[in-house]
């Protein structure tokens, strides 16, 4: 009932030419099936080049981020309606990087979620806990309110477009996965809080993406999780070869 959604998450990589040239790979090997979600997240700079690489092809684009406010005094920013006219209908927020470099707390984050709602993007809100968190046994309770502090305000009639990606911030970039266990485990709690919030019916539809170090040699344990529903993509997501190798596990993996 919950499609699988392999999102690839390219940070500051690739000028806009690069893009187009890594975005028209995927949607020659990953853009004429239906049955998997596939959305690439270039840099800010490279979106219209990415998106029409990928126009005839049923590839999504993404943005990495976004401010809250329409429009204003916001030097370096981008609003929800300079995305929507590069045909960006998904948009990351509350990365872990932005969490921790740009110092975003969870009621920023709720903004952008709102806005984006209101803006007809999909939020990907992304939580998760880092390594020092995990060993003193903060897990649940750090994800637990990134998830309720991130969706304040959100009620369950709003809760289809929204996408949550769990990403262990000990496993980002690191090549250190959370096992398929942790992450079921995790994501299963997750769940049982968007219960709490939506109600199960709701909780049950709502997409919860694994990311930390995804990559072809664990996609498949991984997404044959219960309540894994895809995967957000970093670094195997910058050649095509893997990240299509991904979608290609995806299709194949039943729940
Ligand atoms: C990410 O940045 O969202 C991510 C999961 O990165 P990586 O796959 O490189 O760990």
């Amino acid at each position: 009932m919950r499609k699988f959604l392999i999102a690839g998450n390219w940070k500051m990589n690739k000028t806009a030419a690069e893009a187009a040239s890594l975005a028209k790979e995927i949607a020659l090997g990953a853009g004429q099936q239906h049955g998997v979600d596939v959305l690439i997240c270039p840099p800010f700079t490279a979106l219209a080049a990415a998106a029409r690489a990928v126009e005839s092809s049923t590839i999504k684009v993404g943005a990495q981020n976004m401010h809250p406010e329409t429009a204003g005094a916001f030097t370096g920013d981008i609003s929800a309606e300079m995305l929507r006219e590069h045909y960006v209908t998904f948009v990351l927020v509350g990365h872990s990087e932005r969490r921790s470099l740009f110092k975003e707390d969870d009621a920023f984050i709720n903004q952008k979620v709102l806005s984006a709602l209101k803006n007809r993007l999909r939020p990907v809100l992304c939580v998760g806990e880092t390594l020092e968190e995990r060993e003193s046994g903060e897990t649940a309770a750090v994800v637990e309110r990134q998830i309720r502090e991130g969706l304040a305000g959100v009620d369950k009639d709003q809760a289809d477009p929204v996408v949550i990606a769990y990403e262990p911030v000990w496993a980002i970039g690191t090549g250190k996965t959370a096992t398929p266990e942790q992450a079921q485990e995790v994501h299963a709690s997750i769940r049982k809080w968007l219960g709490d919030l939506w109600g199960d019916a709701a909780a049950r539809k709502t997409r919860i993406l694994y990311g930390g170090s995804m990559k072809p040699a664990n996609a498949g344990e991984l997404l044959g999780q219960p309540d894994i529903d895809g995967g957000l993509i970093g670094g195997a997501s910058l050649e095509a070869r893997s990240f299509n190798q991904m979608v290609e596990t995806a299709l194949e993996t039943k729940k």
